[in-house]
């Protein structure tokens, strides 16, 4: 049975009445799998009204309490694992294993806020004067709207709500329309494990509605937003002009270096499952690949060789290892990315045409000696195509690396802690992996530069954007 999608205003969850509706698509098969509601402009009001009346008293409430409640979410969500995990590939096409994953991996984002909330400290700042009292402490911000992609719906929208709701904010949030079922779920978790009503309120509709909507709401202090790089721009100046505080995690384009002291088979190995994952639609999958010129033949040769023990299928066969796009405008994405490279004289050694069945499959796909002026080089490709060009100078290739606007992850293989610290204090990137994937856990901050986004969400950085600082100077 998939998910009974509804929206969730002021603890309440509602699916009937004049309401229109969305089809939710399984994207492995292109058969509609449900109908999603959309919120009215009462329902908005509604939710909106709910999350400033919860505020007044959830802002008061103790952090000791928020903990209790992130706990018990974290033990419901490992609870439901399996049903969960279901639908999340039923209607956004990642694998069973990589669902999840993702839902263990959102229990821990849980416990962690569920941790960090009870350490929200203020400082005590020594005044100028024996009998004066200087103090910050830290105040919630107040209702936070919230908007999260399909890419990994559960454990993105999880870490906004446990940010929010640990730091004593309520929040409107609009899940994403093309996988919804993961949204609707955690709302079910919010509200068993004993989340007051109105502190959490999910909407659906047409995006770029309801977000102007809540953003340009007097009611809302705060945008946060995952997603693409113009969306986030486009929602960040609404609440700019409004002087909104915001947390923006937006796409990134992967930089992967690979040097010649590198342990060239196991960088391949690594690389070829990381970029897969969920079919390449990961903000910070490698991308970008920059082979040094000596070992570009040996790197390809066991890239191709990991990319031909792939299964491409259907997400819910327990022999699938890559699962479809998640609509059909992903696919010609591709196409458009394979073709424009193609014609600036890359040559495609693996994959590079839409699978013919049904459903929205692009298979692993590698191309060589693709310029750095193809599309695919400058653009975040969204997908499983991987690009891969040589360099032979390590400035050179920092450069390049640095030369586009994104700033989110990067990769380095290399033998050398020579290279290793030069590389990775030269990248312009939030995030930089040396010889492994170690990036997105709970306790680590997560965050892009440049327009790769403001604002970190993980690690001890996780409630900065969900508090605001009150100096209080007393003389006694
Ligand atoms: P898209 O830009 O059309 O949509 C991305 C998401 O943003 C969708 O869920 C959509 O509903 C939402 N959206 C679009 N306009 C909006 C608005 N005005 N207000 C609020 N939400 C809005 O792109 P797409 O084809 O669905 O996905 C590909 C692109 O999405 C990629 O290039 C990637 O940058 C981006 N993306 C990034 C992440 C991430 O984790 N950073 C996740 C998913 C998608």
């Amino acid at each position: 049975m998939y998910e009974q999608l509804a929206l969730y205003i002021d603890g309440n969850f509602t699916r009937d009445g004049e309401r229109q509706q969305q089809d939710v698509i399984n994207p492995a098969t292109g058969v509609t799998i449900g109908k999603l509601p959309h919120a009215t402009r009462a329902d908005l009001d509604q939710a909106l009204e709910a999350a400033q009346n919860a505020f007044e008293t959830w802002r008061k409430s103790s952090p000791l309490d928020r903990s209790k409640v992130l706990r018990r979410v974290a033990e419901l969500a490992r609870e439901r694992v399996d049903g969960i995990a279901r639908n999340i590939t039923m209607d956004g096409g990642k694998t069973l294993a990589e669902a999840k994953g993702e839902v263990m991996g959102a229990a821990e984002h849980a416990e962690w806020h569920a941790e960090e909330c009870r350490r929200t400290y203020g400082r005590v700042i020594p005044p100028r004067a024996p009998h004066i009292r200087q103090i910050t402490v830290r105040e919630p911000v107040g209702v936070c709207a919230a908007f999260t992609p399909w890419n990994f719906p559960f454990v993105l929208s999880m870490r906004k709500i446990a940010a929010a709701i640990g730091a004593g904010c309520t929040l409107v949030m609009k899940g994403p329309e093309e996988s919804p079922s993961a949204v609707v779920a955690l709302a079910r978790l919010f509200h068993d494990a004993g989340l007051p009503p109105g502190c959490l309120n999910i909407v659906w509709g047409i995006p770029s509605e309801v977000s102007e909507y809540l953003i340009t709401s007097p009611i809302v202090r705060k945008v946060s937003f995952t997603g693409s790089i113009p969306v986030g721009k486009h929602l960040a100046a609404l609440a700019a002009a409004r002087m909104k505080r915001i947390t923006m995690e937006l796409g990134g384009h992967s930089p992967v270096l690979v040097f010649e002291d590198a342990e060239i088979e196991k960088a391949a190995q690594t690389l070829a499952i990381l970029k897969m994952r969920h079919a390449g639609q990961v903000c910070m999958a490698p991308s970008r690949f920059y082979v040094h010129e000596k070992v570009y033949d040996r790197f390809l040769d066991g890239l191709t060789k990991a990319l031909s023990t792939l299964t491409v299928g259907d997400g819910l066969l327990p022999d699938t290892n890559m699962g479809p796009l998640v609509r059909e405008r992903r696919v010609h994405a591709m196409e458009t990315l394979v073709s424009d490279s193609v014609e600036r004289g890359a040559k495609i050694i693996f994959g590079g045409e839409r699978l013919k069945r049904d459903g929205f499959f692009f298979p692993p796909t590698v191309m060589t000696e693709v310029s750095d002026t193809a599309k695919v080089m400058m653009e975040e490709p969204f997908g499983p195509v991987v690009p891969v060009a040589r360099f032979s100078d390590t400035d050179d290739v920092l450069r390049r690396a640095n030369s586009v606007p994104y700033g989110l992850a990067s990769y380095v293989f290399t033998g050398s802690l020579k290279t290793s610290r030069y590389v990775s204090s030269n990248l312009e990137a939030g995030m930089v992996n040396i010889n492994h994937f170690g990036i997105a856990l709970a306790e680590t901050p997560m965050g892009g530069v440049k327009e790769s986004g403001i604002g970190s969400e993980g690690g001890t950085e996780t409630f900065e954007g969900y508090f605001l600082t009150k100096f209080i100077s007393e003389a006694s």
